[in-house]
């Protein structure tokens, strides 16, 4: 059994700390600080570190972490990360001893090449990949390694909680809803994310079910998502070229 404790970090950043009440880890640390706090003010040892691609806003608090604590550093074997002792390409299961559980290494490329994600205890951290309500750019993969990195999290168990590294819920569902007004989940979910942010809650984590409802960078094989991302790119014809036309739809949104 292990806790999450959410961390606001930057603008809009999630930084995810598990603990069993000693040891913790922390997933995608892009600022030491915060991190700092909570672990002293719960009285916790970091032991862990996960994480899930380069990007500074991930990992920019590792070292400063580990000036503090002598924690074993998961992450992409295949981006250049500063302090990663044990190197991952996706495939693996590794022990995480803050929270006694196994948990699986996803490789996700597509908003980074070497991204992973990390997926145990119905919990999945995703970092830049699947967001609450849309998906990450790809800043380095393409739309076919995304598409397949999303469909790979799609098929974990509906009940798994989605920790995703961003608050975007809000702009993702308002873009959503261009996309697919007609869907009366989506519709109800933008309603209470709304609420949610209008008195400061986190609409993080998600569930893998409430995704595949509303989320439509799951969702390109719908009917209406089909039809109106055809209706501004009518070259695109499979799956794949209607999952690229809907990110680069988003890109502009
Ligand atoms: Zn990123
Ligand atoms: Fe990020």
């Amino acid at each position: 059994m292990f806790d999450v404790i959410r961390i606001p970090a930057f603008k809009d950043n999630y930084i995810w700390l598990l603990h069993n009440g000693a040891a913790a880890a922390v997933v995608d640390p892009g600022d030491a600080r915060p991190v700092l706090d909570v672990l002293r003010r719960e009285r916790l040892s970091l032991t862990t570190i996960l994480v899930t691609h380069h990007h500074a806003d991930h990992q920019g608090g590792v070292s400063d972490l580990l000036a503090h604590h002598a924690a074993e550093v998961f992450g992409p074997a295949a981006e250049s990360i500063a302090g990663i002792t044990r190197p991952l390409r996706g495939g693996e299961t590794i022990r995480i001893a803050a929270c006694d559980d196994d948990f699986q290494v996803v490789a996700v490329p597509g908003h980074t090449l070497g991204h992973v994600a990390y997926y145990g205890a119905g919990c999945l951290f995703c970092g830049d990949t699947l967001f609450a309500g849309g998906c990450g750019r790809l800043f380095e993969g393409s739309a076919a390694q995304m598409a397949e990195s999303l469909a790979r999290l799609a098929a974990l168990p509906d009940e798994t909680a989605v920790y995703c590294a961003h608050e975007y819920t809000q702009a993702n569902l308002r873009f959503a809803l261009a996309v697919e007004p007609g869907n009366r989940r989506l519709q109800n979910r933008a309603a209470e994310v709304a609420a949610a942010r209008a008195r400061g809650a986190a609409t993080v984590p998600s569930t893998i079910a409430i995704e595949k409802a509303t989320n439509p960078f799951l969702r390109c094989r719908e009917p209406e998502v089909l039809a109106s991302t055809q209706r501004r790119a009518p070259e695109a014809r499979d799956e794949v070229a209607v999952f690229g036309a809907l990110r680069e739809w988003k890109n502009a949104f």
